[in-house]
């Protein structure tokens, strides 16, 4: 069906991952929705498998495949029904691995790539604050020069492995009064001084840790700063083209999910002496559902199709994660309607889909700062470069 852009090998690659998701990660998904924490061990066995490293350069022991080996990868973790598992995988392998591998040292990539690969240490990336996520430049945190280290000081949230991780890629202002020209992005260690993290109870992703971080004088060598000082800002924004790819691929491969099961569902269901799917309504509802779905999917595939040939598809990553994650919600609290009452008990997949679901417009960039990015691009003619 997806010949256009998916081989033979990619499709042995979706099988493969399908087994092992059902039979290694599939039994422990309703502990680690409970306890809030997802198990080292079924860390390193992605490792072993190579799920961490498939966009990774061979050097530190990935495997360096093409894009749409990581569109299979996200898509089946959003098929499990955990949310909160996939953006632990997902945030390690595509939020924080992306900064370590565009922007670290080769000694970076050593101490800290070629470990996340295999699963050994866990990543998280740390830009949002409590004083504001959407306006990434006016952070707070600082990163000050003295001698040859850096001290940082203040305050992270929402950080998506926040507790459980081993290290954390962290944007801090090393000169906070030159704007988003005076940001810069460093790595530490989880168990450096003066790091301490409070985990955060929410209405999704409960498999996720999340967590508040304090940087209370934190002192790091200056080889743990990643890239030029002072080129933060274009780096976090370079890399959402990315992110917000993932956020639409996540999207559409969660609605596709919903409908699959509101299907088998409806053809199961009775009412009224006949099975649900047979009600007109209920199957031009489905009819709409499904096209809006497709049509994402589509548009998302077109897109990583082109960020994997090396285009700056930082427009078209934007719409995808806008309209996306819409889609997303809407056919998801559609297909909990087919469902009726058990739509809203937890023992059928819909209550933890929707309220997972919601994280979407939020996230990675909420869908009113995307429509203020594509208005100066579609109104002011304003041109996104990637950071040179
Ligand atoms: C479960 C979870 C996991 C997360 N994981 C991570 C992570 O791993 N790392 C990380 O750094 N961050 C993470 N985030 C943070 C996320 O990216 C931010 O929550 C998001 O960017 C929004 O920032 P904010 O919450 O501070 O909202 P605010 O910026 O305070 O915005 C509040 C509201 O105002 C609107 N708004 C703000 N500015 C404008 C404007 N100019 N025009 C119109 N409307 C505007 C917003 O759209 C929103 O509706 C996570 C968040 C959650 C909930």
């Amino acid at each position: 069906m997806e010949s256009m852009y998916f081989t033979e090998e990619h499709q042995m690659f979706r099988k493969s991952l399908q087994d092992f998701l059902k039979k290694e990660v599939v039994p422990h998904i309703e502990k680690w929705e409970k306890t809030g924490t997802v198990e080292r061990f079924i860390w390193k066995k992605f490792g072993d498998m190579g799920f961490f490293g498939l966009a990774y350069p061979e050097a530190y022991g990935g495997l360096d495949l093409d894009l749409f080996y990581t569109v299979i990868f996200l898509e089946e973790l959003q098929k499990i029904n955990s949310g909160g598992f996939a953006a632990n995988m997902w945030a390690h392998a595509y939020l924080a691995m992306t900064h370590v591998n565009k922007e670290g040292s080769d000694e970076i990539k050593e101490k800290y790539l070629a470990p996340s690969i295999t699963g050994d240490k866990i990543g998280c990336l740390c830009i949002t604050e409590p004083f504001g996520g959407s306006d990434v430049a006016g952070m707070r945190t600082t990163a000050i020069k003295k001698g040859d280290t850096y001290v940082i000081n203040g305050s992270k949230t929402f950080i998506t492995n926040g507790i459980y991780s081993d290290y954390l890629v962290v944007a801090a202002k090393t000169d906070p009064e030159a704007g988003h020209n005076g940001m810069s992005i460093f790595i530490m260690d989880r168990d450096t001084p003066g790091i301490s993290a409070t985990k955060l109870d929410k209405l999704g992703w409960r498999a996720s840790d999340t967590a508040e971080i304090a940087f209370d004088n934190v002192t790091i060598p200056t080889n743990q700063l990643m890239g030029e000082e002072g080129k933060g800002f274009p780096y976090i924004m370079q890399h959402f083209a990315l992110e917000r790819l993932i956020m639409g691929i996540n999207s559409h491969a969660r609605a596709e999910y919903a409908l699959d099961y509101a299907k088998q569902y409806m053809s199961e269901r009775t009412a009224f002496g006949k099975t649900i799917n047979k009600f007109q309504a209920l199957r031009h509802k489905y009819a709409d559902l499904y096209a809006d779905m497709e049509i994402c999917r589509e548009f998302n595939y077109s897109v990583a199709y082109r960020l994997n040939k090396g285009e700056y598809v930082v427009k078209q990553a934007t719409m995808s994660k806008l309209k996306s994650t819409k889609m997303a919600d809407d056919v998801i609290n559609e297909c909990l309607q087919f469902l009726g009452g058990y739509g809203y008990m937890e023992e059928y997949p819909m209550a933890r889909l929707l309220r997972d679901s919601r994280l979407g417009p939020i996230g990675g960039g909420t869908s009113e700062i995307l429509r203020e990015i594509l208005a100066k691009m579609l109104l002011d003619d304003k041109n996104y470069k990637p950071a040179t």
